[in-house]
């Protein structure tokens, strides 16, 4: 399993009015590595949100503004990954929230751990989703994950769509065996009967078109006893 590394100093606005629970909240992230701002009102969750944040954790129960109210007005500006904390539990609380635009709900009573684990579930979301563009090897190798095309040195090569996901999907984990087993079912959504040799066809395939050298690939090895990796260099 691969460490999550780059989490460090990631700003977190945590807008709770309850001390007690943002004391938690804030010494469980910065014991992450996270960089902790407390609001304890509304109003000043506003007034902050314009420092500029990675994420915020919002608590719908505030003195003087509503979260919801917060929440809502956020999303005019700010598409800011956002947790709501609430007592509200039930499901047409939540679907509520997510409604508003919040990303994820947690309710309270809850554990500081969890809440830490969305926290980083979010924030690896949307590096996923901001990384458009894998580049390898000094940008020889270039996936455009938008608009699902693969260039070799700027040259577009003719990958068809089972090709591109294969290709991505060890792409995106170099150095990450992946068996025929997990591949097919990441690509397919399900195993057949001779998945493997399918699978070795596609590998195969997508040599011919990447590699120089499809008997001596520099980016996908085969494993094996144990299936395929991205031997690639992230840029
Ligand atoms: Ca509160």
């Amino acid at each position: 399993m691969l460490k999550y590394l780059s989490m460090a100093g990631e700003r977190i606005l945590v807008v709770e009015d309850e001390k007690k629970i943002s004391d938690i909240i804030k010494s469980y992230l910065e014991r992450d590595g996270f960089t902790v701002t407390v609001a304890g009102t509304g109003e000043e969750a506003l007034h902050r949100i314009k420092d500029g944040f990675d994420l915020i954790i919002l608590d719908l129960m505030l003195p003087d503004i509503e979260g919801e109210s917060i929440c809502s007005s956020l999303r005019e500006f700010s598409d800011i990954p956002l947790i709501m904390l609430t007592a509200k539990s039930s499901e047409d609380d939540r679907i509520k929230g997510l409604g508003l635009g919040a990303d994820d709900y947690v309710v309270k009573p809850f554990s500081p751990r969890e809440l830490v684990a969305r926290v980083k579930a979010q924030l690896r979301r949307t590096k996923r989703d901001e990384k458009k563009i894998l580049s390898f090897n000094g940008g020889l190798l270039k996936i455009d994950t938008l608009s699902m095309t693969v260039r070799k040195a700027g040259t577009p090569l003719p990958l068809t769509a089972t090709e591109f996901r294969i290709l991505l999907l060890l792409a995106e984990k170099p150095q990450i065996v992946f068996s025929r087993l997990q591949i097919v079912n990441a690509v397919q959504g399900y195993d057949f009967e001779g998945y493997d040799r399918v699978i070795d066809a596609h590998i195969k395939n997508i040599r011919h078109k990447i590699e120089d050298n499809p008997q001596k690939p520099v980016f996908l090895k085969t494993v094996y006893g144990a299936g395929y990796k991205f031997i690639g260099t992230p840029d």
